[in-house]
Order: C-alpha cells, then structure tokens, then sequence
C-alpha cells in the first residue's frame, strides 16, 4: 500500500500542531513546530493569521487528516476503516480511533519498539515480527486481544533490536498491552478505552461530521 513520504514536519505545521510523526527529533528543539509554527508555502506566515476563521467543513476536514497523518493512513484505507467504525456499536469516532490503535504497526510503536509509527511500519514491512508465532509483514495487521507480538528469532541478533529493549524501557506502554522487554514481546489483553488513547488533542466527533455530509 502507498504513504505519504514527503517531509513529515510539513504535515504538522500544516496542522499547527505536534504530530509527533519522527520520534525523539520531536521531543527535541529541533522541531519544526517550535522554530516555524505557520503553514508550510509561500504565504505559510499570513495564513497563520487566517487560522481562526475556519469554516465548519475547514475544521472537520483538518480534524480527519490530522488523525489519518499521525497513523500514516491514505484517504482510501482511512475512509474504509470509518465504515467499519460506522458498523459497530457505540460511538463512531470512539470505534474508528480503536481500530487505528489495534493496527500492528501501532501496537509496535506503543510497546515501545519503535520511536514513531513510520520507523514501526518499516520493522514491521521488512519482516521483523512475528503475531501469534507466524511471521506477518503487513502493517495493517489488526490485532485483537490475546494476540502477542514478538520480534523474530532472526532479528535478535540485529544491532537495532540489541540497543531497543534499553530505549524500550524508557517508555511505559498502555494498560491494554502486557510487554516483556527481555523476550521482546508485547501482548494485546483487551481494547483500549478510547479515554486511554493518548493523541495529540483530537475531536473524533469532528471526522464523523465531515464523514456524514
Ligand atoms: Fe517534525 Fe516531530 Fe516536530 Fe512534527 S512534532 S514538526 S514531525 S519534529
């Protein structure tokens, strides 16, 4: 499946916002949004200024690539996950924000294996993982409780996953997921709350809005 590979921090300035799409640079004053936080472009600096007099349609529309940048989902796949959320019980928005977090290349990143959810579709893409004991390359995956990941047997012995059980301890996973860091496995115990889906500030409601014109 394509993605977006242009510059990562385009798409939040675009958004006026962290998206924390490249890992620790985001945490570092490095980032874009702390040194340039004004629409990318020629005329990024005078709508800045426009920012408060978003339509309606404006701010649903930002509202939905906001969330679909930050998993690193294209228009199609996203729409289609909105169906799915549109078919199941409860609240829409809630539904569609835990079928995003259910992705294995999410569930990666949130076990801390990864440092944004692109490095994580890469690992994942290239063959590292495996889902309940069988090898599974496709970052879409959706895991569902009781599945466990764990990295490879042959990937072991690759410098990155030497180093990322030490980087991988600096982060505490969400309550749903059950890791062990020595094993390298993380293991999914229930759907997430949508109150436990830690994002940037995002209003669901907004996508299911633009959804249902
Ligand atoms: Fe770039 Fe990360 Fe800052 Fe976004 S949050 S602008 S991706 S460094």
């Amino acid at each position: 499946m394509a993605r977006y590979t242009g510059p990562k921090c385009k798409l939040c300035r675009r958004e006026g916002m962290k998206l924390y799409l490249k890992g620790t640079r985001c945490l570092s004053p490095k980032c874009a949004i702390e040194n340039r936080n004004y629409p990318p472009g020629e005329h990024g600096r005078e709508r800045q200024f426009g920012r408060s007099r978003q339509s309606d349609f404006s701010l649903q529309l930002r509202e939905k690539q906001k969330v679909r940048r930050i998993y690193g989902i294209l228009e199609r796949q996203f729409r289609r996950y909105y169906k799915q959320a549109l078919q199941q019980p409860g609240l829409t928005g809630s539904n569609l924000l835990i079928a995003l977090e259910n992705r294995l290349d999410n569930i990666v990143y949130r076990s801390g294996y990864a440092d944004s959810r692109d490095q994580a579709r890469q690992l994942v893409s290239h063959g590292h993982f495996e889902v309940n004991g069988r090898r599974t390359d496709v970052p879409s995956y959706s895991l569902r409780p009781g599945d466990e990941i764990r990295v490879r047997d042959g990937s072991r012995r690759r410098t990155y996953f030497k180093e990322v059980r030490d980087r991988a301890l600096e982060y505490n996973p969400p309550d749903w997921l059950e890791r062990d860091v020595e094993q390298l496995t993380a293991k999914v115990i229930r759907q997430p709350e949508r109150a436990e889906i830690e994002l940037p500030p995002v209003n669901e409601q907004l996508i299911v809005e633009y959804y249902s014109r």
